[in-house]
């Protein structure tokens, strides 16, 4: 039987960071997963966030400026897309300009850097509506398939063996089964074994004996424009957690965003899936195009009609409950000795990864 330091169950952006810091550590690692870049980390808006909404002391604020940091060392490194445009949080055509006020406060507290107050964006950024916005010009939007395919590279070129095709089934440090794709099974041992499986990492927990954790998975779907237009910065609408006081609504609403090709998209939403292989578009263009009317249009109206928008693509947030109670931070909890569950790894998860990981104890 195979004996590693390390075994990691899964490969998207946060386990793939956890074998890199293992491997950095000195330590012997292998990294599993049936289908690497079909997870979380394939499907959502890559962006690089300044950490400018979380709670403070919680694990999102503590990682996602670190995080954000540790993450542009690496694509200075390596060949992955970034388009460095910044973004405005804006209050919108019905938003409070006093919440915005509120939100850059937050963010100070946070740690965010590169802030200010506009006011009238819309005098800087053609169509932006609203009396006042919060500009973070550091913000920034990566390819996440680039930068995925990036860390794999790392962790092969530093020594590690990535397991594609081969699934975690069961076990704990001492004895760890994989499958392969035709269901072979082959067995291994480790001093730590980490359970980064995104939105499945609720059942593994669950089998090693982590009572309570269940992973809802709330579908974010994106529109794409089918028409250019001369705005290159992200915008926001204020988060639903400073308009409404939801404190358990982490979605930041939707937003005009531009992937790193050029290609800008709208989204995403925030429904209920009906499954983790869920990624239906059930919203209209005529809901997205309304959605859109609220940060971006003319005093006069829309400048964005329904036609303007086709079905893009959607993600799955693995909102996370403790027996049935919402849970809005990142989690990393121990079953047994060396068997560590990180669990509901939701936005701000790409950008935070590179440092979330360090709360695992490999030296
Ligand atoms: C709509 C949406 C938009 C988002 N936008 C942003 C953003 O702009 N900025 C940001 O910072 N964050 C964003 N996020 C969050 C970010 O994408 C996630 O936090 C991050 O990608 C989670 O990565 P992960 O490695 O935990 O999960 P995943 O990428 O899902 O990786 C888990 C892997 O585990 C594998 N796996 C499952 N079961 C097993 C098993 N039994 N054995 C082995 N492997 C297994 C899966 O195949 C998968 O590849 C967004 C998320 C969503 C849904």
């Amino acid at each position: 039987m195979a004996q590693l330091d390390v075994i990691v169950i899964g490969a998207g952006i946060v386990g793939s960071w956890a074998a890199l810091h293992a491997l950095r550590c000195g330590r012997s690692v292998a990294i599993a997963d049936p289908s690497p870049g079909d997870g979380i980390s394939g499907r959502n808006s890559g962006v690089l966030h300044a950490g400018l909404y979380y709670k403070n002391g919680s694990l999102k604020a503590k990682h996602c400026t670190r995080g954000k940091r540790l993450t542009e060392q690496f694509i200075e490194e390596h060949p992955i897309p970034i388009l460095r445009c910044g973004k405005l949080v804006t209050c919108g055509r019905w938003g409070s300009a006093d919440a915005v006020d509120e939100l850059y406060e937050k963010a100070l507290d946070n740690g965010a850097d590169e802030l200010e107050i506009l006011q009238e964006p819309g005098r800087f950024f053609p169509g932006v509506l609203g009396a006042r916005a919060l500009h973070s010009k550091g913000t920034a939007v990566i390819d996440s398939a680039a930068y995925l395919k990036a860390l794999h590279h790392a962790i092969e070129t530093e020594g590690g063996v990535l397991l594609k095709g081969r699934r975690y089934v069961e076990g704990d440090p001492q004895e760890v089964t994989l499958a392969d794709n035709t269901g072979a099974c082959e067995t291994m041992s480790c001093d730590m074994l980490i359970n980064a499986a995104g939105l499945d990492s609720d059942s593994i927990a669950l089998r090693a004996g982590l009572q309570g954790y269940e992973i809802r998975p709330v579908r974010g779907e994106y529109f794409r424009l089918r028409k250019s237009y001369p705005l290159e910065k992200l915008v926001y609408p204020l988060p639903a957690s400073v308009m409404k006081g939801a404190k358990n609504d982490t979605a930041l609403g939707v937003h005009y965003t531009i992937h790193p090709s050029g290609e800008i998209y709208v989204g995403p939403n925030a429904v209920a899936a009906s499954s983790k292989e869920d990624y239906h578009i059930t919203a209209t263009a005529e809901e997205f195009a309304d959605s859109l009317g609220e940060i971006i249009g003319t005093a006069a109206g829309p400048i964005f009609t329904a036609d303007d928008l086709a079905p893009g693509y959607a993600g799955l947030r693995p909102r996370l409950f403790k027996n049935g109670v919402a849970i809005t931070d990142f989690v990393i909890a121990e079953s047994s000795p060396g068997f560590f569950h990180l669990l509901g790894i939701e936005s701000p998860g790409l950008t935070a990864a590179a440092s979330l990981v360090e709360e695992l104890p490999f030296r």
